[in-house]
């Protein structure tokens, strides 16, 4: 038996609302065994504990980045970096969302089951949910990836060669999308309302969730009636790209089935929204708020490895919600408590309650005052491993 007691100015267990001030966490051979103020902790902890003090710092749960691509690059030539990924690769990208405290990560879209492969024989690595090649049309969004399908028949072949993979979730290309070249628009649906039911329903047979990439609003409101687990990125677009198409009735139909929405926006988002210019900043500033009135519980994840978002500092990509006017400790939710339920991981981690994985951070300061504590880390534990040895 190996205890570790963790010991600092604030733990924050999760959900939000939860802070325990001058607090403790113990650890035992990689689950998490006690939390509570620090008295009440040591005195349960074995006196061969390991006892480490962070003065200054907060305990928290780590962070799950519910949407990257461990297979590509974040260059711009996804197709080609998808054809090159190595073993190498993705265990170099895997440090690095380890080292900015990302423990568990949702892997959507990989050639061949790379990072299914990568996940069974990396078992001390970051926690990985993973959906092996996403399924879309011929010639359509991220058919380099080898996920192509005509039909019906076709498409629950493809769903059962992913559950045959290991795949933890299916991921389907709803609509069209930006970095396949002479692929369907953004806004444009690749596959029918019936066409994502059977998806659905092939998927549940193994018991399988989905996760449905949307961004046109015809995909979205399709996706949610097929009964999806998730919406990737959930972008609104109303039908040529013009502008936003604001739903109610499938906004409601989303926070009512208990959808969730995976908004993906990567850590350097400033550059995007520059991009955009200020109108349409503003229209996506409004598309957040809206889908949040409706209820609709957002998750956050970056996107990794598509051009521009890199595998580092997850902490950039909250400063998008803060910049839109969620609060401190709502993001952090977002980003643990949250994202473990919709990854249906929420018996393994995203909080720090007895009996679940020791997957936490420990940061230098107060991230409920500044997000950007975040990137100031004195320890990742996943599994209770540092994050350094976790990632050889
Ligand atoms: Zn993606």
């Amino acid at each position: 038996m190996r205890q570790q007691l963790l010991a600092a100015d604030q733990v924050l267990p999760g959900p939000a609302g939860r802070r325990i001030h001058n607090g403790a966490v113990l650890l035992q051979d990689g689950t998490i065994r006690a939390v509570g103020p620090r008295a009440a902790v040591e005195g349960i902890a074995s006196p061969t504990a390991e006892r480490r003090a962070f003065p200054g710092g907060t305990i928290l749960p780590s962070l799950i980045n519910c949407h990257v691509h461990l297979v590509l690059d974040a260059g711009r030539d996804p197709v080609q970096a998808a054809a090159d990924a190595t073993h190498a690769d993705l265990a170099e990208r895997a440090g690095r969302l380890l080292r900015s405290g990302v423990t568990t990560i949702r892997d959507l879209g990989d050639r061949d089951g790379l990072a299914i492969q990568f996940r069974d024989q990396h078992t001390q690595g970051p926690r990985i949910v993973a959906s092996g090649p996403p399924i879309t049309v011929p010639d359509g969004h991220c058919w380099f990836l080898g996920g192509a399908t005509d039909g019906e028949a076709e498409l629950r072949a493809r769903v059962r060669h992913n559950v045959e993979l290991g795949a933890d979730v299916i991921k389907v290309m709803a609509s069209g999308g930006q970095i396949t070249p002479k692929s369907p628009p953004m806004w444009e649906s690749q596959l029918t309302k019936r066409e994502l039911a059977v998806v659905v329903d092939e998927a549940a047979k193994a018991r399988l969730p989905v996760a449905a990439h949307a961004h046109g609003s015809d995909a979205i409101a399709a996706a949610a009636e097929a009964g999806v687990a998730t919406i990737e990125h959930c972008t609104w677009m109303q039908e040529g790209g013009g502008g936003y198409d604001l739903r109610d009735e499938v906004a409601e139909k989303i926070a009512e089935r208990g959808i969730f929405a995976c908004v993906a926006w990567p850590s350097d988002w400033r550059a995007v929204m520059n991009r955009f210019g200020a109108a349409r900043a503003e229209a996506v500033a409004n598309r957040f708020k809206w889908m949040a009135s409706h209820g609709i519980r957002m998750i956050p994840g970056t996107d990794a490895g598509t051009a521009n978002s890199s595998f580092d500092d997850y902490a950039g990509a909250f400063q998008l919600y803060e910049h839109l006017g969620f609060d401190r400790e709502r993001i952090i939710e977002m980003a643990t408590t949250t994202s473990a339920e919709a990854l249906g991981l929420g018996g393994t981690t995203g909080q720090l309650t007895p009996g679940l994985s020791a997957d936490l951070l420990v940061t230098t300061g107060d991230p409920l005052s500044d997000l950007a504590n975040l990137r100031q880390l004195h320890l990742v534990l996943v599994r209770g491993l540092p994050a350094t040895a976790a990632a050889r």
